[in-house]
C-alpha cells in the first residue's frame, strides 16, 4: 500500500537522516526547558488551584465560539502587559502562531524579506500566505536594506515585512535587532520578531531581546510558551488592530480549538516566575558562561553567549555517531540535520537547562571529547 512511503524512508535511512522518536533518557542536554520549569513546583500548584477552582481540562472549542474562557484573555492581558505590547493572543503553538501570523498578515503586494536561517513554521506561513518573499544572508541587516531597495526600484509598492529570530534555534547567536528596527523605522516596515528562544531566558524580567522595540506601532512579536516558559503555545504580541486581524483573518486560530485554559492557567505562572525568581535566570547566565567556556576551547564550537551552543560536525553519519556515543555515556545530545539545518551544517545542538549543573556540564565536555577523538571518527 505504501510502498513509495517506505523506499522514500529507505532512501532517508541510507543518508543518515532517518528519524525517529525515542524516549527521554540521560542528562538533558536537548530541551528546551531552560529555565526548568516543566516541573517547577508554582506551575504545577497554579494548575491544582485552577483544577480545583472549576476551570475545565479542555476549552471545548475554538476561541470565537465557546472555547473561549477567561483563563486565556487574563493570561493575555498579563502578557501584553509584562511585555510591553498593546496586546496578546494565544495560540496552541509556536509553530500555530508563526505559520497563522505569516499566512495571515503580509497581503498579495506586500514583501517578506526574512532571515535564512528563519525557523520552519514562519516558512510555511510565508508559503501559505500571498506576499513575496525573500531570504536575506543571516544577520546581515544590510542584506536585509538591499533587498527592500531592489524590490522598491522594481515597482514595489506594498508593505514591508522584516521576519527575524531574535536568537536563533540552531546556532544560539542573537539577531541584530537595533540594526533591524532601524531599519523598519526607515523604510516604513514592519519588524516582526519570534523570541522562541529568548522569552524567559533574556532580557530584564526574562522578556526577551525584543524589550524595548514592544510597544511599538511597527512591531510584532511571538513569545512561546513551550520552551523557557515550561508550558506551551505562543502568545503574539502586538498593535490591536494585528490581534483584531488575526482573530477575523487567521485559520490556524479560527479553525482550531482553542488550548487548554489550564495551560493558560500555567503559562500566567511561568510568566509570575521570570518577575519574582530572577535567580533563576542568574544561574542560567553563569552556567551558559562555564558551557561555552568548556565547548569553544575544547570541540572548537562558537561563543554563543546564550544557552544554545551549536557543535557544527558537517557530516551527517558522523553527527549521528558523535550522538549516539554520548547518549550510551548518558546524555541526551541529539544530532540535528538537514533539512533542519543547511546541507553540510549537521550538528550537535547543546542546549543548557537548570536541569543540570556545571559538573554535569564537565563530564558532558570529557564525553565529547573522548568521542571526537577517535572513539567514533
Ligand atoms: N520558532 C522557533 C524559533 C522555534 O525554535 C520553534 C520550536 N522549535 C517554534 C517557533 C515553534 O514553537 P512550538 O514548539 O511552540 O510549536
Amino acid at each position: 500500500m505504501f510502498e513509495d512511503l517506505s523506499r522514500h524512508l529507505h532512501g532517508l535511512s541510507e543518508r543518515a537522516r532517518l528519524r525517529a522518536l525515542a524516549p527521554r533518557t540521560g542528562l538533558d542536554f536537548t530541551s528546551n526547558d531552560y529555565l526548568g520549569l516543566t516541573s517547577h513546583p508554582g506551575l504545577r500548584s497554579a494548575v491544582a488551584a485552577a483544577l480545583e477552582r472549576g476551570v475545565p481540562l479542555g476549552s471545548g472549542g475554538s476561541r470565537l465560539l465557546r472555547g473561549n474562557h477567561e483563563e486565556h484573555e487574563l493570561l493575555e492581558a498579563e502578557a501584553a502587559a509584562q511585555f510591553g505590547a498593546d496586546t496578546a493572543l494565544f495560540f496552541s503553538s509556536g509553530y500555530a502562531a508563526n505559520a497563522t501570523l505569516f499566512a495571515t498578515l503580509p497581503q498579495k503586494g506586500d514583501l517578506v524579506v526574512r532571515d535564512a536561517l528563519m525557523h520552519a513554521s514562519a516558512r510555511e506561513g510565508m508559503r501559505l500566505g500571498r506576499a513575496q518573499v525573500v531570504a536575506a544572508q543571516h544577520n546581515d541587516a544590510d542584506a536585509f536594506a538591499d533587498a527592500i531597495s531592489a524590490w522598491r526600484k522594481g515597482g514595489g509598492a506594498g508593505r514591508v515585512w522584516i521576519a527575524v529570530e531574535s536568537l536563533y534555534s540552531m546556532d544560539g547567536d542573537a539577531a541584530p535587532l537595533g540594526d533591524l528596527a532601524a531599519l523598519a523605522n526607515g523604510k516604513d516596515a514592519v519588524l516582526v520578531v519570534d523570541e522562541a528562544h529568548a522569552t524567559g531566558v533574556f532580557g530584564p524580567e526574562g522578556r526577551g531581546l525584543a524589550t524595548g522595540l514592544e510597544g511599538r506601532e511597527n512591531v510584532i512579536t511571538m513569545h512561546t510558551c513551550g520552551k523557557a516558559l515550561g508550558c506551551e503555545g505562543a502568545l503574539v504580541c502586538g498593535p490591536a488592530a494585528v490581534r483584531n486581524f488575526l482573530i477575523n483573518r487567521g485559520a490556524g486560530f479560527i479553525f482550531s480549538t482553542a488550548p487548554s485554559p489550564l495551560m493558560a492557567a500555567a503559562t500566567r505562572a511561568a510568566l509570575r516566575v521570570l518577575r519574582t525568581e530572577p535567580h533563576l535566570r542568574e544561574r542560567l547566565r553563569m552556567l551558559c558562561a562555564h558551557a561555552n567556556g568548556l565547548l569553544t576551547k575544547h570541540v572548537d564550537a562558537p561563543q554563543t553567549g546564550s544557552q544554545i551552543i551549536p557543535v557544527v560536525l558537517g557530516d551527517d553519519a558522523r553527527a549521528v555517531a558523535v550522538a549516539r556515543a554520548l547518549q550510551e555515556s548518558g546524555f541526551d545530545v541529539r544530532a540535528i540535520r538537514p533539512p533542519t539545518v543547511p546541507e553540510g551544517t549537521a550538528r550537535l545542538r547543546i542546549s543548557i537547562t537548570l536541569n543540570v549543573t556545571a559538573a554535569d556540564v564537565d563530564q558532558l565536555v570529557a564525553a565529547m571529547c573522548d568521542a571526537l577523538s577517535g572513539a567514533v571518527a
